[in-house]
């Protein structure tokens, strides 16, 4: 009683895992925009998951512009919101919604889980703890049993973000070395912009 629904679900943090602790397995793939818009380009559904790094970029804008594009393509594109990414309760409804996302493309985390082995690309836009599938997959881990959005579960994932250090929580996410995972490093409405660019460009 009396606990926000961050403390709810993430209110456990305090031990720092290592990569070693984890026994974390894979290498990092990084990718390149060009190749992330050939991915793209293909790609008969999309998922959006924007976090914490999302608003620190405000790549709000220029994402809206991708899902845009991507309908314009023929993909079907939704946008899967986490009840803690961010850093304030709604924190993701309210940029996107600044960025005039329309509210029926929005999926909640329970409903995107359900049907996320269906998706062909998942594109993480600066979230991390939201999504460390380490949740399902590491008892020893501070967030074993905590609901994720369980990207690694989709055919495709490709992750937005400047570097491989940790989120909020302070522990390693082993989804950025999944068989399926591409790491697009670099600043969220940088990265965005670029895929934008490459699809103007064909
Ligand atoms: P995280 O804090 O887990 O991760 C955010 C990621 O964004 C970082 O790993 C960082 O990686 C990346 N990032 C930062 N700046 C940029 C940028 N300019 N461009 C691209 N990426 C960037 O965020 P999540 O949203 O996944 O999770 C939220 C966390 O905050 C949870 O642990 C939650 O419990 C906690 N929290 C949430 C609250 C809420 O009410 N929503 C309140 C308090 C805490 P890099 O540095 O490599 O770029």
């Amino acid at each position: 009683m009396n606990r926000s629904i961050t403390n709810v679900l993430f209110g456990g943090f305090g031990a720092t895992i290592t990569k070693g602790d984890l026994e974390i397995e894979g290498e990092v793939k990084p990718v390149s925009p060009e190749d992330t818009y050939f991915i793209l380009e293909a790609a008969s559904s999309v998922v959006f998951v924007p976090g914490y790094g999302m608003a620190v970029a405000q790549a709000q804008h220029t994402l809206r512009e991708l899902g845009d594009i991507l309908e314009e393509n023929g993909s079907e594109i939704r946008y899967a919101i986490h009840p803690v990414a961010g850093r304030m309760p709604g924190h993701m409804n309210v940029l996107l919604a600044e960025a005039n996302v329309p509210y029926d493309k929005l999926v909640e985390m329970d409903d995107i889980n359900r049907t996320i082995a269906s998706v062909d690309v998942c594109v993480v836009i600066g979230a991390n703890d939201v999504v460390n599938p380490a949740a399902r997959e590491n008892k020893n881990s501070p967030i074993y049993g905590m609901p994720v959005i369980n990207v690694d579960q989709a055919k495709t994932v490709i992750v937005l973000k400047r570097s491989m250090a940790p989120g909020f929580a302070g522990i390693d996410n082993n989804l950025f070395y999944k068989e399926n995972t591409r790491m697009l490093f670099g600043d969220a409405k940088s990265s965005v912009e670029a895929i934008v660019s490459e699809f103007k460009k064909s």
